[in-house]
């Protein structure tokens, strides 16, 4: 969900952008200007260390924690599991003063981050929650014990810094890891490009800072400023990959809340819905058993020309019952069966409408009048649906004169305002909000009809974000006007 989130996309694109900038600027600074400069402080180094691996926990639980929404995967268990094991290795990192551990720890922390993060080049699958749970904690959990050990048998480590240069072993396990993770950004860029997920950036963000950081090693001294810089770097990487992360998760709870109250608001219609149509649909078939009963007294009494009245109004019952299944039907599916919005001309859905409705238009002499109409986002067949729904209502509530039609759209505040106008028999002003309701007719034994017309209207407006309402006086006509709100696209 988040994916199509504009808000999400841009941060991320900046965010990247920014860090990219930074650290470019950065190396540029300290290799022209403050180059052969080095400065020892152990409190800081540790502190800044000790920042960037709680942040790491805090990403490894957070992006474990992401995946309750979209399914728990692979590639992201990975991740997690990369965040877990530098951030459990960083915190003796940060507790070691300096000597052969305290190279070691940060040496096997960026190795064992890429190596995970590299991990996320094979094929993804979906995992059980237990399962994704698992590798990062038994990761963080060897880790520790790996970080104890290193720190209480420095001796037993191989040499990490001579005469105040980093050894080959240092640089060999810093490089393998910046090209793990270097390799890990890339991939991380493919996946955005190709599914278009934001977070994606911000791991890419943080692999290609730790990889270049990784690949720079061997160039760097301890204590050195560009030492320092990829520290201060790699820290703002974690630091702002975590608030982003946190976005990402605020967003999906509120899209989950949302979802949440709608899924409440069409319980409650649907239970409102079984209600009323288990009663309508009641109705016509307690007539049919009524007939039948009726018609086997009849046959019984060997009165065989009276049964033909009850099969006739039997048939005329179940026909009703066939076209309020069909109505159901259409209604229930404007919802789920919808098509994407597209460019649709407004006097086009017009004509499709009348078109349909030729046989009664010619029957009842109607004269349908329209002023241009204009092209909205929509969807084209519901749109046909609620103009035919509409007109055949005005066509059929008329009594005693040929109905007169005129339909129109004039332009309110962001939204097209439609109506369609009749002269037909109007509407008691009591009845203006009823009418919409399921089955709610109100002219029940002048006219024929299932009550689900204006429903399915409403029910389409609705989906398109507009509003549907009736003005009318009774015996002299009326007139329902719909909205629709102007949406970005091709719409005049
Ligand atoms: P149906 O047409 O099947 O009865 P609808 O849902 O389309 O069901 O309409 C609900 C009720 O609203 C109708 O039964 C009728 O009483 C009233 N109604 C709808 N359109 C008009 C109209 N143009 N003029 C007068 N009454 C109308």
């Amino acid at each position: 969900m988040y994916r199509r989130d504009g808000v999400v996309m841009r941060l991320g694109l900046i965010i990247t952008g920014v860090m990219i900038a930074l650290s470019l600027a950065g190396s540029f600074v300290v290799n022209f200007f403050l180059t052969g400069k080095s400065w020892i402080h152990e409190p800081l180094h540790s502190s800044l260390e000790a920042m960037g691996s709680l942040a790491a926990v805090c990403l490894a639980i957070l992006v474990l924690l992401l995946q309750r929404y979209e399914g728990f995967t692979a590639h992201r268990v990975w991740i997690s599991s990369a965040f877990a094991a530098m951030g459990t290795l960083d915190v003796f990192h940060a507790s070691v003063s300096a000597g052969a551990p305290f190279v070691w720890l940060r040496s096997i922390a960026t190795f064992a981050g890429g190596f995970f993060f590299v991990l996320t080049l094979m094929r993804d699958r979906q995992v059980r929650p237990l399962v994704a749970f698992l590798p990062p904690f038994a990761i963080a959990l060897s880790s520790v014990i790996l970080g104890a050990v290193s720190a209480y048998y420095p001796y037993a480590l191989p040499p990490m810094v001579e005469d105040g240069r980093f050894t080959a072993y240092a640089m060999a396990i810093n490089v393998a890891g910046g090209i793990f993770f270097l390799i890990a950004a890339a991939n991380f860029l493919r996946i955005f490009l190709s599914r278009g997920r934001p977070d994606e950036l911000i791991f890419l963000n943080l692999c290609l800072l730790f990889g270049l950081a990784g690949l720079l090693f061997p160039a760097s001294e301890p204590w050195s400023v560009d030492w320092w810089l990829w520290h201060v770097l790699r820290l703002v990487a974690y630091l702002i990959a975590l608030p982003y992360l946190f976005f990402i998760f605020q967003r999906f709870e509120k899209e989950l809340q949302k979802l949440v109250a709608d899924l409440k608001i069409s319980n409650e219609e649907l239970e409102h819905f079984a209600y009323v149509a288990s009663h309508d649909l009641k109705e016509p078939l307690l007539s049919v058993a009524s007939n039948i009963k009726l018609l086997d007294r009849r046959i019984r009494k060997g009165k065989h020309e009276e049964a033909g009245q009850f099969i006739e109004n039997s048939l005329h019952q179940l026909n009703m019952m066939q076209q309020l299944i069909s109505d159901l039907l259409i209604y229930s599916r404007v919802g789920t069966q919808a098509r994407a919005f597209e460019n649709v001309s407004c006097d086009a859905v017009l004509r499709s409408a009348l078109a349909n409705l030729k046989i009664s238009v010619d029957k009842k002499q109607a004269a349908i009048t329209s002023d241009p109409l204009p092209d909205v986002m929509a969807d084209p067949v519901q749109m046909v649906q609620l103009m035919q729904n509409l007109l055949s209502n005005a066509l059929k509530f008329c009594e005693g004169r040929p109905p007169v039609i005129h339909v129109n759209a004039v332009k309110g505040e962001g939204e097209w305002i439609f109506s369609i106008r009749d002269n037909g028999i109007g509407i008691p002003v009591e009845h203006s909000g009823r009418i919409f309701e399921m089955f709610g007719r109100i002219h029940k034994e002048r006219f024929h009809g299932t009550g689900i017309g204006l429903a399915t209207c409403k029910k389409i407006v609705e989906h398109h974000g507009g509003r549907i309402w009736v003005a009318s006086e009774q015996g002299k006509g009326s007139t329902f006007f719909f909205t629709l709100p102007i949406r970005h696209g091709k719409q005049s």
